[in-house]
């Protein structure tokens, strides 16, 4: 069902709290620089915001994405029908305890994995020091189980607290999602709020070097001041998809104004007036010149979505 703002403004009456937008650009919210419009954007400030929300939208069949940090995303030039959540404001993070071993940890979805990392780092909780440098939220990290110098998010998570698309609120045990290279078993319509972790304890002096070295070492190796969604394909198994590209020779190679990344051929950088429609060619082009050369399928790491 398509609403008119009005409607909406009246939708939202006394059910939720936060930022409402209409019509804004999702090129704002990427890390891509790449997007149209999504129909209605939501930053709400409360659970039961959102909880009032899921129960609205289902019953006016409308469609929602949870946006993190955009860092993993192309939207694609048609914008996102529906509503976009993002849950910014949610990036609380809390040590619920702390012994000699370890330190638990309530952690919302909106809070910046990077300001997690360092929190760990300044404390001397050890568990995400491979994580350095990935850009994006702890929600984002979570349902992509992201991973990085042998770290994934899955090994420090307990439990993930998760609303479904009906408005119900449930914990989870980690074992229980699912989670594999670069995926989890959350669904597209879960809504990821918090988690609690558990981390190792260590000298604050050792894991802030590892830290370090892990970013140096990173900062080497992927453009990570570019614009980009970072892996563009997920790793075949045993060969490096970055290694496939570059071998079959697509280092440099350019549509309008996407290319794929002479740092790391598994990052296509968008250099500035780069549209969605461009990023999804350059994915074809690439993805037939590997499959000529080695007879492999690689499969999208980054999530596509919006209107065709
Ligand atoms: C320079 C660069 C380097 C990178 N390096 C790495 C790396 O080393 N390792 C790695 O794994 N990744 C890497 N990435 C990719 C990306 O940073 C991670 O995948 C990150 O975890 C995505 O988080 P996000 O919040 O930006 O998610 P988004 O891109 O916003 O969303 C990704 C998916 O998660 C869903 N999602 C996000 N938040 C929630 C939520 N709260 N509830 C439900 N669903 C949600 C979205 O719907 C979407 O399907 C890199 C990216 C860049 C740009």
């Amino acid at each position: 069902m398509r609403l008119s703002e009005q409607e909406w403004v009246e939708t939202f009456k006394g059910i939720y709290q936060g930022e409402v937008g209409f019509d804004i650009p999702m090129k704002d919210y990427t890390n891509l620089l790449i997007g149209g419009p999504a129909d209605v954007f939501l930053r709400p400030e409360d659970p039961l915001s959102i909880r009032n929300l899921m129960v609205t939208l289902k019953k006016k069949n409308v469609p929602f994405f949870t946006l993190g940090g955009g860092t993993n995303v192309l939207v694609r030039d048609g914008g996102i029908e529906g509503v976009v959540l993002s849950l910014k404001e949610f990036r609380r993070i809390e040590v619920l305890k702390e012994t000699e071993n370890y330190a638990e940890l309530f952690v919302e979805a909106g809070v910046p994995l990077q300001k997690l990392v360092n929190f760990c780092k300044e404390r001397g909780y050890a568990g995400v020091e491979g994580l350095t440098g990935v850009p994006g939220s702890v929600g984002g990290a979570i349902c992509g189980n992201a991973g990085s110098y042998g770290c994934e998010m899955k090994d420090t998570l307990v439990s993930v607290a998760i609303m479904d698309a009906s408005g119900r609120l449930d914990r989870f045990k980690a074992e229980g999602l699912g989670f594999g290279y670069r995926s989890s078993g959350i669904a597209p319509t879960d809504i990821v709020l918090s988690a609690n972790m558990k981390l190792g304890r260590d000298e604050k002096e050792a894991v802030a070097a590892r830290t370090g070295e892990f970013f140096a070492e990173k900062k080497q190796t992927q453009p990570i001041s570019e614009r980009s969604a970072g892996c563009v394909f997920k790793n075949p198994e045993g060969t490096p998809a970055g290694r496939l590209i570059d071998e079959a020779g697509c280092k440099g190679l350019k549509v309008g104004g996407i290319e794929v990344s002479i740092v790391h051929a598994n990052f296509f950088v968008n250099a500035g007036a780069g549209t969605a429609a461009d990023y999804l060619e350059l994915m074809d082009r690439v993805s037939s010149a590997v499959q000529k050369k080695f007879g492999l399928t690689l499969e999208p790491e980054i999530r596509v979505v919006g209107r065709e």
